[in-house]
């Protein structure tokens, strides 16, 4: 299977990276699509999240990252791939997910969705509470890559 990881990751947590370690598990290599979209309101612009996401796979083999715009099923075909990868942890996340798993199932029938359980230490870690506590000077080290740490640290000092 060739499978692509797609989301926003801004910024990509420890979270997003167990996912990242887990799928290559299943299919040996991955590619980690970000979502390059004008309409939503980013923190960093997508080569940033691209640049903190390969130096955080820096170590891991066969993971390619590539910024993406317009639909995933349309991204899907260019990289030639079958499976999307997604994950959640929260009965909240499992009605999103579930809706756009539907969408791209209509879109294109090819194209299975997989979706990884978050591991439960991880479970309450998302890009948006990471970046509130970074706002206001928490401790974050516990929840992201080294470089996203520097990163967060810069843009809130
Ligand atoms: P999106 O804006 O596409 O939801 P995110 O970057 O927030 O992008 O998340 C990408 C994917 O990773 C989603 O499927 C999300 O549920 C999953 N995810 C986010 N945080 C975690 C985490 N801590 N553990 C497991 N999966 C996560």
């Amino acid at each position: 299977m060739k499978a692509v990881y797609p989301g926003s990751f801004d910024p990509i947590t420890n979270g997003h990276l167990d996912i990242i370690k887990r799928s290559l598990k299943l299919s040996g290599s991955l590619t980690v699509a970000v979502l390059n979209n004008v309409s939503k309101n980013s923190l960093f612009t997508a080569d940033e999240r691209v640049e903190m996401i390969k130096a955080s796979v820096a170590d891991l083999p066969n993971v390619k990252v590539e910024k993406f715009s317009g639909l995933l099923v349309d991204f899907m075909k260019k990289e030639n791939a079958d499976v999307i990868i997604r994950g959640f942890r929260t009965v909240s996340d499992y009605e999103y997910e579930l809706q756009i798993a539907h969408v791209n199932d209509h879109l294109n029938s090819d194209v299975e969705t997989i979706f990884m359980v978050a591991k439960n230490s991880y479970s309450y870690i998302s890009s948006s509470i990471v970046k509130e506590i970074a706002k206001f000077g928490g401790q974050i080290s516990d929840f992201v890559p080294k470089e996203v740490e520097r990163a967060l640290n810069k843009k809130y000092k």
